[in-house]
């Protein structure tokens, strides 16, 4: 299939299948080799090299689902975060990224940069004014996460990619909250989209992978550098990966309308203090998700009542898993204050506004009566326990 005119679905289902000619199978066959001939070939194929066939192949779903010329996939969501910013900084250069950022990635900033003789700062809000305000003579890149980990707050795009155009910086994107399917940041001027493919794109909870779309120039840029840093994903995983990708839109609007309902119900409930979904009026950047979204994705945060105690409450939850990791089909939950934000001083949590009560919600598929129907059953259980 051809066209760039396409439906998002058809391109999940047949984009970046390997066609195969020996037996007219209906799915991709599965090219395990990790050695191929040399002579009298077009490519020297190597899997460190992202050019087997089934990579080749999956990129090109990638690339088209966001709207973009080329794509790479990696061993993991930080293969692909690192690769592409240390493709596009060098010694001397200066990054701008919001404070809120998944916990890895401010790691390997704050870890990793100083090694490399590469400059940063966080701008400390959301508006043009907290990005602009970043910006040295030396920034070479911008790099947004929105929606943003726990709080789901959103950043401008547009706005993003006009400052950065102003003044010939290069734009990164982490979309894995929101998917290809909710948000197309290319639409909005965005040079370079970045995925944990581990999330919304494999949506299993089985896989752990990378992904990152961009124009074939800047493809070119991440691919020097990776193929010598060797975070490529095995052919296994690249299957298995574009199997689970043939399901993403299905899979992400039925956690969309989901976490919409769940929402709604959380905001009414006694127990909860606080809901933070893009999808709630209220929510202080709702009119601009509905400016850039296609949907609110199928990720909340919540505060319960400071009266009970957050572990008793995942405890006494039945379906509902307290784990890490976010997006697969089945709901799971858990705590920022002891997981991504741990690290953090009690001090600096409160200044971002991540309270001890604060739970973040990854809604899966499971029929909302049943989701609803756990957490009623913990909240009644534990309000007995803590006679509220
Ligand atoms: N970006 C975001 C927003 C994430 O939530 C994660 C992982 O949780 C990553 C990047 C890193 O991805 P991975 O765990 O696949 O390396």
């Amino acid at each position: 299939m051809k066209s760039k005119n396409i439906g998002i679905n058809t391109i999940c289902t047949h984009i970046g299948e390997v066609e195969d000619k020996q037996f007219k199978g209906a799915v991709s066959p599965l090219y395990m080799s990790s050695s191929y001939a040399y002579e009298d070939v077009d490519v020297k194929r190597y899997p460190r090299y992202f050019n087997t066939p089934n990579q080749e192949a999956l990129c090109k779903k990638i690339a088209m689902l966001e709207k973009s010329e080329a794509g790479l996939i990696f061993g993991s969501g930080m293969a692909a975060v690192s690769t592409t910013m240390l493709a596009f900084l060098h010694k001397g250069d200066h990054v701008v990224l919001p404070q809120t950022l998944y916990g890895g990635t401010y790691n390997f900033v704050v870890e990793e940069f100083h090694k490399f003789g590469i400059e940063y700062s966080f701008a400390e809000g959301f508006s043009e004014a907290d990005f602009s305000e970043k910006i040295q003579k030396n920034t070479k890149v911008i790099f947004v996460e929105t929606p943003s980990n726990p709080l789901m707050r959103i950043t401008d795009l547009e706005m993003i990619s006009r400052i950065a155009k102003q003044r010939g910086i290069v734009t990164m994107i982490d979309n894995t909250f929101a998917s290809p399917v909710n948000q197309t940041p290319a639409d909005f001027g965005i040079d370079i989209m970045i995925h944990s493919a581990t999330k919304y794109m494999g949506g299993h909870s089985d896989i752990l992978a990378g992904a990152v779309a961009a124009s074939e120039e800047h493809i070119k840029i991440i691919w020097n550098l990776a193929k010598n840093l060797g975070g490529s994903l095995s052919d296994y995983t690249v299957w298995l990966l574009e199997r689970s990708m043939k399901t993403m839109v299905l899979r992400v609007k039925a956690q969309n309308k989901n976490a919409k309902k769940m929402a709604k119900w959380l905001d009414k409930h006694p127990l909860v203090e606080k809901v933070y979904y893009p999808g709630l009026k209220r929510h202080p950047d709702h009119e601009l998700a509905k400016k850039q979204m296609n949907g609110y994705t199928g990720m909340l945060s919540f505060e319960i009542n400071e009266s009970l105690n957050v572990g008793d409450f995942l405890k006494a939850l039945k379906m509902i898993k307290p784990s890490m990791s976010l997006a697969g089909v089945e709901s799971t939950i858990l705590s920022p204050a002891k997981t991504s934000h741990a690290l953090l001083s009690a001090e600096e949590r409160k200044r971002q506004n991540i309270s001890d009560g604060l739970l973040r919600f990854s809604v899966g598929i499971e029929e909302t009566e049943d989701i609803i129907a756990d957490l009623e059953g913990a909240f009644q259980k534990i309000s007995k326990m803590q006679k509220i």
